[in-house]
Parts: C-alpha cells; structure tokens; sequence
C-alpha cells in the first residue's frame, strides 16, 4: 500500500480511502495507493507553500544540483521504474526505458537553463537609470498528469517548475500513480521537505480542490481537451496562470515523392506506438492517390506484422489499452466509422494474446474510405486504428489536414522542399514533423493550438511557464525631477495656441 508524499513524509488520507491499481494487460493488482481527498490535497499545497518561501531563494545553480542528482537517481532505477510504468499503464518495457531516460535529460536540461537566464537588461530612457527585469518563480504550482506518459508529461512540468523556484503538489492519473510515488521515494525526496509532493486520487477528488486552492498560483496540466477546458474555466475565475496540454486528431500526409517504405514505417509507429494512445498519434492519415494502393497494401501488411502481447516482454510492439473504458470507447468509435461507410482492411476486433481472456487488448486496426466527417476523423480516437483518406493530390492533401479544431502536430512524408514549406505553412500544429514523426527535442517547445491547448513545455518557453517578470527601474542619481509636483513650475510648456 503506498502513502501520500506531503512534506517529504509519507502519510495516510485523512478518509482512509484505497485504489486498487491493476494491470491492463493481466488484470493483476499491482499495488494499492490511497485515495485521497480535499483536506489531504490542502495539506500538500500548504506544505509546497511553506517550502516554497526558502527554495525561491536557493541559487539557480544549487537547484540545478538537485535536478542532476534526481537524475541520476532516475537513470540507477530505470529498471524499477519501468517495470512500474509497464504493469499500471500497459506500454511496453523497452519503451518505458525510453520513457525514464527522457525523463532525466529533462531533468539535466532544466538544471542548466535555469541558471543561465535570469531576466534581461533594457536602455534606460534617461541619464542615472538603470532597467532590468527579474523573472521570479509563481509560487505553488499544481501539476496534473494524464495516464499515457505518466512520468514524462509530470516531468515537462516539475523540472522546470522546481528549477525556477517553485514547489509543486502533482496529481497523478489515477490509473497510473505509482511511477510517480516511485520517483518521489527515489528521486524527489532529495529535495528539501514539501517542495514536491504528490497527492493520489480522482480528477474530481483531489484534481479540482488543487485547481480551486487559492494558494496555487498555476495549473499546469495535460489531458482532454473537455477536462482541461473545465480546469482553464476554473483558473479563470481567479485569474491564475494554466498552461494546458490537451488533446489533438493529428493529420499526417503521405505524398507522392515520399519514400513509400520509410512512409509506411514511419506512419505505423506514428499511429500505433503506445497502442495508439499518444496526444500526438496520426489520427488522420492522407494518401495521394498515385502511390495510395501500393501504400495502403503495404500499411495493412505492416500492422498485422505487429506483435501484439504482454507488454513485459521484450518482443511486444503493442499491450493492452489503459482500461476497459477505453476499449469500449475504441469500439464504439469504429462502429461508428464503418456505419458511415468507412472499410475495414485489418483488425477490427479485440484480441487475447495472453490466451486467458485478460487484457484489454484491441488489435491494430486499418480503416480506409474514411469521409471527413466520419467520428474517426472529427473525434480523438485513442486507440489503434489508422484512418487512411486517399486525396487526389498534396494540395487537397494539405486541405484537408488543415480542416480542424485542434492543432497539436501534424506529419508529412516528402522529399520535397515545396511540400514541405508549403504544408507547414498552411496546417495550423503546435509541431510540424517532416519525415520523422513524434520526435520530442528537451531544448524545443512543444504544445498545442486551437482545442490543442494554451501556453508550452519543453525549451526555454517551457521554464518561463513557470517564471514572471518583474521590471525594476533604479535612478541611482537619486536627484528631484523637474516633472515632480507642483505642476505650475512647469505651466510654460502648454502651447499658447490652446
Ligand atoms: P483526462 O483528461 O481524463 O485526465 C487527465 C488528468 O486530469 C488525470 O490525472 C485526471 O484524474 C485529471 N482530472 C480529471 N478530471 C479533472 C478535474 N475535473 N479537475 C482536475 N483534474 C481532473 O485524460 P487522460 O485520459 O488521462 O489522457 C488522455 C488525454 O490526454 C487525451 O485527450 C490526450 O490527447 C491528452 N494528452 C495530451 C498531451 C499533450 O501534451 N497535449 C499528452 C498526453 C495526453
């Protein structure tokens, strides 16, 4: 049974309620975590705010120790660690070593830029001034993590949000909470007392107490678009800072110039890393008709290729979904699809790799014929299913990846420059991938446009969501100014004409 982190101490909920965390792919109990309420929540938030008022104070470069040091802690317990991620959220080991790894360089790259930028010096406008701004952290800062990546997308907040000066209280999915209490045993309890703290239980429970708390001076936060939208409704009300990272129906377009077996490739990983279940999997998949039929063939052979299986095991491309939720959702969607006259090419089912009836698996699955207003393409589908549109050229290609309400990333295949600059230029995407899709870069931001999200992590933008800048102006003269009170001395400069 694993407690709550506050204030560097593991504690019990006040209402001693527990979660069971099972296994998506065996539906064995992993651990059991407490599921807390809003007096455990406050608890924590008030631990982050007293820790917070000497961290702010601690130079950047002792901060940055720290992150290395956790790190370090990370990278020494990579195989626990994954091991955790592999058996509460379902992805696959090997891409859970990935996952901790991706995790430390965030940790050293904040370490480093957050002391080397600590505001800028401006022209004074008169002789004795002198202008500089300081960026100061916000406070507490409200980290709300989603279950697909359960470590990196805490990470992307907490590393930057600590490294700038301030405390954090995360709220794990409650799906996949125990990565997280992993790391604070291992790595964030090196940190002085309640700087980070993680507080386990529902969005309902535990998420909106810690948006709600006054004393939170920013929701960082990563999900749906519906929760995240509810989450900036609430910030708004007390005009505090949120950055959101929600969802997105990526399009990626395969023109007639690309490399059909990169493309194919390319575009399987793209679609069904994770089972599918990434913010930024290509949803919508463009196909210019002259290369559509060998591409299509192709793709379909790819993804029955795949191994589907238990995610521990190193051969395994594919687990299971999180949930039973999701699969029925998954479903349904495609039902759906092909109700509207969609063609099922591949997959379409539910599968039992494990031969025991458990795991919520859902086979990789092809749709073509896809109309554009078919569910597949106007809903996020966070399953394993490649929806493939064949269009008559890149232009119309490029259109219709353009036609949407988000704007997360979008994908092109191509060995042309034009295609290229010219796709770019017209889809709306917080991230424009050319021949590599979903590649995440420490140093470059990330995030979304339109019903994609607010703000960014990642890079330099990534710590200025968690910093605020304040000018200071100095006359180091000290001297009386001819414009001070009382304004008769200055009576002869008003025009005589008025
Ligand atoms: P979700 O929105 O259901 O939950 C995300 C987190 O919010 C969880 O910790 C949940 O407990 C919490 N939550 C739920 N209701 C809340 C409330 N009312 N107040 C505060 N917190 C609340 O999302 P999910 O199913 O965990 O993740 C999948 C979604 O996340 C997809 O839409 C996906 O596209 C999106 N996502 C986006 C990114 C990105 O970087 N843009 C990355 C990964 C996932």
């Amino acid at each position: 049974m694993q407690k709550l982190f506050i204030n560097g101490e593991w504690q019990d909920g006040q209402d001693h309620r527990v979660r069971k965390i099972e296994n998506p792919a065996t539906f064995d109990v992993v651990d059991e975590v407490v599921e807390a309420t809003a007096p455990d929540m406050r608890r924590a938030v008030v631990a982050a705010q007293q820790a917070q008022k000497s961290w702010r104070h601690v130079p950047a470069v002792e901060r940055g120790k720290v992150l290395h040091d956790i790190a370090r802690a990370m990278r020494e317990d990579r195989a626990r660690l994954s091991e955790l991620l592999t058996r509460e959220g379902g992805k696959p080991r090997i891409e859970n070593l990935d996952e901790v790894e991706w995790c430390a360089a965030c940790l050293d790259y904040y370490a480093e830029i957050a002391r080397n930028s600590h505001g800028t010096s401006i022209p004074p406008v008169a002789e004795h001034q002198v202008n500089f701004t300081i960026k100061e952290p916000l406070g507490v800062v409200g980290a709300i993590a989603p279950f697909n990546y359960p470590l990196l997308l805490m990470m992307w907040k907490v590393a930057p949000a600590v490294a700038a000066g301030n405390a954090v209280v995360i709220k794990p999915s409650e799906l996949t909470p125990l990565s997280t209490l992993r790391l604070a045993q291992i790595g964030f309890s090196l940190l002085p007392k309640g700087i980070v703290n993680v507080v386990t239980g529902t969005g309902l429970d535990v998420g909106e107490p810690l948006v709600s708390d006054p004393d939170v001076a920013c929701v960082a936060f990563t999900g749906s678009t519906a929760v995240g939208t509810r989450i900036a409704v609430k910030c708004a009300e007390q005009l505090k800072r949120v950055n959101l990272e929600l969802g997105g129906i990526d399009p990626l377009i395969v023109f007639e110039d690309a490399d059909i077996d990169t493309a194919v490739q390319g575009a399987a990983w793209a679609r069904f890393l994770n089972a599918g279940q990434v913010c930024t999997s290509a949803k919508r998949i463009y196909v210019v008709e002259s290369i559509a039929k060998e591409f299509v063939e192709r793709f379909v052979k790819h993804a029955q290729t795949l191994t589907v299986g238990n995610p521990m095991d190193g051969d395994t491309d594919m687990g299971p979904l999180i949930s039973s939720a999701a699969r029925a959702r998954v479903e349904d969607q495609v039902k759906r699809a092909l109700e509207s006259g969609a063609k099922l090419l591949t997959g379409g089912k539910r599968l039992d790799p494990l031969g025991n009836g458990k795991g919520w698996f859902y086979a990789p699955t092809v749709l073509t014929d896809v109309r554009p207003d078919t569910p597949v393409h106007c809903e996020e589908v966070f399953g394993p299913i490649a929806s493939i549109q064949v269009v008559k050229d890149g232009a119309a290609a490029i259109a219709l990846a353009a036609k949407s309400e988000y704007g997360l990333g979008a994908n092109i295949f191509t060995k042309s420059i034009k295609n290229a600059m010219t796709a770019m230029h017209e889809i709306k995407a917080g991230t424009f991938w050319i021949n590599d899709p979903l590649t995440d870069n420490d140093a470059a931001p990330f995030g979304g446009m339109r019903k994609s999200g607010l703000g960014r992590e990642l890079g330099e933008e990534g710590l200025d969501a968690f910093r605020e800048t304040k000018h200071v102006h100095l006359d180091y003269a000290g001297e009386k100014k001819s414009y001070w009170f009382p304004n008769k001395t200055r009576r002869g400069e008003i025009p005589s004409d008025t």
